[in-house]
C-alpha cells in the first residue's frame, strides 16, 4: 500500500526526475525493510514530508563573453531540509544539471551531512554554465551575475554554499569576491574559500582523503585486508580523485587508473608520486586533458572507462550514474571485492542492485564522500570565532569524523554473519532518517 502512496507522490509531485526518485526510493526501501519502529502510516507521512524540499531557487543569469556577447543561463539553490542545522551543500556548474540534479544531490546532501554529526541541513545548487574553455574572466564575470541573485537567500546562518563539479578555490574566490561587495559581511557565508581569506587548510583535499580514511577503518573489520596491498581503479581526475590517489599513494596502494569525461589513463604498475605532482599540474593548474598528459609510464584510451580493468578496488570519483550494470557486472567477474563512492550516486540502479547483492564492500557516498562537508564545518567553526586551525589539526580531526562515520554506519546494525561486510548502504540511510525523524518529532511534532 505504502508503495504505491511513496510512487503516486513521486509521479505527481516529481514527474521525470529520476534520480531524484532513485535517490527516495533507495532510502525507502532500506528504512521499511529495517527493524526502526515505525507503523506504515507515520512512515508514509514522513516520507511526504521528508521528499518535498522547503524551497526550490531558480533564476536568470545574464553574463557577457569577452567579445561583449550575451548569455542566459540558469541558476538554482534548492534549499531541502534545515532541520538539522542551516542549509549547507555545493554549487556545481556544469552544462548536464537540472532541477533533478540538484534534488536528488539537496536529498542526499541531508543524510550525508546528518552522518557527519555535525548541526548542517541539505542543499544543494549551481547552473548549467559550463566553465569548460571559458577565460578567467568570464568565469568571474559568470560568478559575479550568478551571486547577484544568490546572495539574498544565503547568510551564515541560513544556508552555506561551497563548491562542486566546476566550482573549485578560484570560483569560490569569485563568488566570496562578490558578495562581500554587495553585502559588507565578511562572515564566512561560503566554504571552500582559500586559506587566506578564511578558508580551511585541507578543505581541497578533505573529500578524496576522507574516502581513503572510512575505507581505511572499514578495513580494520576485515583480518585480511590492508589499502598497501590493494589496487584501485579511480574515475575522474579532478580535486576528490587526485587526492584520493595521493592518500593512496601515501599509504602504499597501487592506483591504476586516472579518467575525464574523454577517456583513461592506465599504469600498470600504479602511478608514483612523481607522476601524480605532474597530473595536478596539468588538470588542476593548467586545466588540460588527460589525453595531452605525457608519461613513459602510463598509457592513455580513447573513450574508454576505467571498468575494464583488474584491480580490488573501484573508486569513481566522476559524477552521478558513472558506472552501469553492464560494468559492475565486468568489475565484479574481474575479481573486484570493494567500491568506495568518493562522486554522489556514481552507481546506476543496475549496478547498486548487482553490488549489494554480492558480499561486497561497498562503501555509499553518503558516507565516504562526506568528509569534504565535514571539513566546510571545521571551516565555519572557525570563520565563527575568527581563528584558524593548523593543517595537522584538520587532518587528524578528518580521521576522528571519519571514524564516528564509520562508527554511525554500522550501530543500528546487526551483520549478516553469512556475509564477511557491513551492509554500510542501509546503516547510513538509518541512521540519518533516524536522527532525522527524532529531530522533526521534536521540532515540528
Ligand atoms: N560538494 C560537496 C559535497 O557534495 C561539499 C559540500 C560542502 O562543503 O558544503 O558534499
Amino acid at each position: 500500500m505504502s508503495n504505491e502512496l511513496l510512487s503516486d507522490i513521486l509521479e505527481n509531485h516529481h514527474f521525470n526526475q529520476v534520480d531524484f526518485k532513485k535517490s527516495v526510493r533507495e532510502v525507502y526501501g532500506d528504512i521499511k525493510s529495517s527493524s526502526l519502529n515505525l507503523n506504515e502510516d507515520e512512515l508514509m507521512s514522513f516520507f511526504e514530508r521528508l521528499i518535498e524540499p522547503d524551497r526550490s531557487i531558480r533564476f536568470k543569469v545574464e553574463w557577457f563573453d569577452d567579445d561583449n556577447k550575451l548569455h542566459v543561463n540558469r541558476g538554482y539553490r534548492i534549499q531541502f531540509s534545515n532541520v538539522l542545522g542551516p542549509y549547507k551543500g555545493g554549487l556545481r556548474f556544469h552544462p548536464s544539471v537540472n532541477e533533478d540534479t540538484f534534488k536528488f544531490l539537496g536529498f542526499e546532501q541531508i543524510f550525508k551531512n546528518a552522518l557527519t554529526g555535525f548541526p548542517m541541513g541539505g542543499a544543494k545548487g549551481g547552473s548549467d554554465f559550463n566553465p569548460k574553455g571559458k577565460s578567467p574572466y568570464e568565469i568571474k564575470r559568470f560568478c559575479e551575475s550568478f551571486m547577484n541573485e544568490l546572495y539574498r537567500h544565503i547568510g551564515a546562518e541560513i544556508d552555506v554554499p561551497a563548491g562542486d563539479i566546476g566550482v573549485g578555490v578560484r570560483e569560490i574566490g569569485f563568488l566570496y569576491g562578490h558578495y562581500l561587495k554587495l553585502t559588507s559581511k565578511y562572515s564566512g557565508v561560503l566554504t571552500g574559500k582559500h586559506p587566506d581569506f578564511g578558508g580551511s587548510c585541507g578543505r581541497e583535499e578533505a573529500t578524496g582523503y576522507g574516502a581513503v580514511y572510512l575505507l581505511k577503518e572499514s578495513l580494520k573489520k576485515t583480518d585480511d585486508n590492508e589499502i598497501e596491498n590493494m589496487s584501485f581503479l579511480i574515475s575522474g581526475s579532478g580535486n576528490v580523485a587526485l587526492h584520493a590517489t595521493e592518500k593512496i599513494i601515501d599509504l602504499g596502494g597501487k592506483v591504476l587508473t586516472l579518467s575525464d569525461s574523454n577517456g583513461t589513463l592506465h599504469t600498470e604498475k600504479g602511478l608514483s608520486k612523481d607522476e601524480l605532482t605532474k597530473v595536478k599540474n596539468h588538470k588542476l593548474e593548467k586545466r588540460k586533458r588527460l589525453k595531452d598528459f605525457n608519461s613513459n609510464n602510463s598509457k592513455y584510451y580513447d573513450e574508454t572507462k576505467p571498468w575494464s580493468f583488474k584491480a580490488d578496488c573501484a573508486l569513481p570519483c566522476a559524477t552521478q550514474n558513472e558506472i552501469s550494470g553492464d560494468d559492475a557486472k565486468n568489475l565484479v567477474d574481474n575479481g573486484i571485492w570493494s567500491f568506495v563512492e568518493g562522486a554522489n550516486m556514481p552507481l546506476d540502479q543496475n549496478a547498486v542492485e548487482i553490488v549489494t547483492s554480492k558480499d561486497i564492500l561497498y562503501l555509499p557516498g553518503k558516507a565516504a564522500n562526506a568528509g569534504g562537508v565535514a571539513v566546510s564545518a571545521l571551516e565555519r567553526t572557525q570563520n565563527a570565532n575568527y581563528s584558524s586551525l593548523s593543517c595537522d589539526e584538520v587532518d587528524h580531526r578528518l580521521q576522528n569524523i571519519m571514524s564516528r562515520i564509520h562508527a554511525n554506519c554500522i550501530d543500528n546494525l546487526e551483520k549478516d554473519s553469512s556475509r564477511k561486510f557491513y551492509n554500510y548502504k542501509t546503516g547510513a540511510n538509518i541512521y540519518s532518517f533516524n536522527k532525522l525523524y527524532e529531530t522533526t518529532k521534536a521540532l515540528r511534532l
